[in-house]
């Protein structure tokens, strides 16, 4: 929470990892892992001689993130050399865009924050520019051994600088998540923060509250999760008041979050930063794109996220919060409307996405298609609860975990497991009777009026039914015992 008297200032740099077939400037495949250096050629590997190609596929989808952030497509562009020695960047520079990139000038709409703002409602955050570039390769070290991996190296990013737009830890993880279901909507990023292709570094900065200048600035990279970027802004923000309130001065620099410490910890000061030396890249003419290509990436456009949030709320009736957490990526949102339209319920459909669905989402890790989850049986299941064939505890204790394990439709398994909702009310009034028989205090207390003691008779008639007798009529067969 803010220390009162104190505003934060925020802006995030992403680097996105596009889903190209090849690398950036190269042909070898763009994919994640594999046996080390096993997809590197001459060019990304630096060899003398080797020339680069600008990858057509990587350009398509930087307009389409253009277009997704209501930007400005630059139809002239220009790539650079950004030069510094690293092990894992062979040819001793990165081949990046310079002061005109593809992408500039756009926005992504976020719900402000009213504990920074002082008041609720939609905000846009301005996005400075977003440009292409590649990526390096990975070092690693082994005590005294240190390897490199090149596969990564040339692999294409989108690099989408925000402006210092957000005032809160929590704007900037509503920022973040609004760009991770649009580049993933887009289907340019598989938006997988753990292997890195969706990374944040975060720049951030305390002032006191109504002024215009900005204080000093200081980057923190290596953010993974949503989680960690609300955690390692909070750290930091705190961090800086507490060295303003000590009357101490710092300077620009770069720091590092650890999320096992909970800790932003220094890497370098930024006065000592090195002059990378741009110059225009030799190699690769200038970029331009023409108004046809701009309308054809147009024209394949998907629903964006905020048009398909409308339509979620009027389609399915689900409200505000419910359609944002049904967008939380492409698969859950394509799976709810699987749900949705074989049962013909939006809302139950949702209350099943967001509840058993996302709890075992949350216990097994991963996105919804690796749960192995038939989405049809889901939608059959709710069909079946609307029918009142079976009671919502069966449907959640025993169908939904057999539909889990892949066990096949759900009304195949009520009729093998004889999982049938109970509703011969003459049965039940037989369940009834055992129950208050065996509960004759109870029956007593809650005849005298002690209400308590109704949801206790209700459980246990529920039991001795095995949970699959009808909870409306057992409630009815019971009030007619109790005063009937
Ligand atoms: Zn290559």
């Amino acid at each position: 929470m803010m220390q009162a008297g104190y505003e934060a200032v925020i802006g995030l740099e992403v680097h996105v990892q596009l889903l190209t077939r090849s690398k950036m400037f190269c042909a070898c495949e763009n994919r994640y892992g594999g046996e080390p250096n096993s997809r590197t050629c001459p060019v990304c590997l630096a060899l003398p001689g080797a020339l680069p190609v600008v990858n057509d596929e990587a350009i398509k989808m930087a307009i389409a993130l253009g277009l997704g952030i209501h930007g400005t497509i630059r139809q002239c562009s220009t790539f650079y050399r950004k030069q510094y020695f690293y092990p894992d960047l062979p040819k001793g520079y990165q081949i990046t865009q310079g002061p005109v990139a593809v992408v500039e000038d756009g926005w992504l709409e976020i719900p402000g924050d009213p504990l920074a703002r002082g008041t609720g409602g939609p905000v846009r955050a301005g996005i400075e520019r977003a440009h292409l570039e590649e990526d390096s390769g990975k070092s690693s070290h082994d005590g005294k051994v240190s390897l490199v991996d090149l596969n990564r190296a040339g692999v294409p990013l989108l690099e989408i600088v925000g402006r210092p737009d957000l005032r809160s830890p929590q704007e900037a993880s509503d920022y973040l998540k609004a760009l991770h279901r649009l580049v993933t909507c887009l289907g340019i990023c598989d938006g997988n923060m753990e292997e890195g292709s969706f990374r944040c570094d975060a720049n951030v900065s305390v002032r006191k509250a109504g002024a215009t200048g900005f204080g000093t600035r200081v980057e923190v990279k290596n953010i993974n999760s949503f989680r960690n970027v609300k955690l390692a802004l909070e750290f930091e923000i705190s961090r800086q008041i507490e060295l303003l309130e000590r009357g101490e001065t710092f300077g620009q620099e770069t720091r590092g979050w650890d999320a096992a410490t909970g800790e932003t910890r220094a890497q370098r000061s930024k006065e000592a930063a090195m002059d990378y030396r741009y110059f225009p890249e030799p190699d690769l003419p200038p970029l331009t794109i023409t108004n046809e290509e701009i309308e054809m990436v147009r024209s394949r456009m998907p629903e964006l996220p905020e048009a398909r949030k409308a339509r979620f709320m009027t389609q399915y009736g689900v409200t505000d919060y419910e359609a944002g957490m049904l967008l939380q990526d492409r698969p859950f949102a394509d799976g709810f409307e699987v749900v949705a339209q074989v049962s013909g319920n939006g809302k139950q459909a949702a209350n099943w996405m967001l509840g058993e669905v996302s709890r075992a989402l949350n216990e097994r890790g991963g996105l919804l298609p690796e749960l192995g989850l038939d989405l049809a049986h889901l939608g059959e299941l709710i069909g079946l609860l609307e029918a009142r064939t079976v009671n919502l505890n069966t449907a959640k204790e025993t169908i939904f975990p057999a539909l889990l394990r892949g066990e096949g439709p759900p009304q195949a398994l009520v009729e093998r497991l004889g999982l049938a909702q109970v509703s011969d009310r003459g049965a039940i009034d037989a369940l009834v009777r055992e129950v208050l028989a065996v509960n004759t205090a109870q029956a007593a207390q809650l005849k005298a009026g002690n209400e308590k003691l109704r949801g206790f008779l209700v459980g246990q008639i529920m039991k001795a039914g095995q949970g699959k007798v009808n909870p409306q009529l057992v409630a009815e067969a019971l009030q007619a015992a109790i005063h009937g």
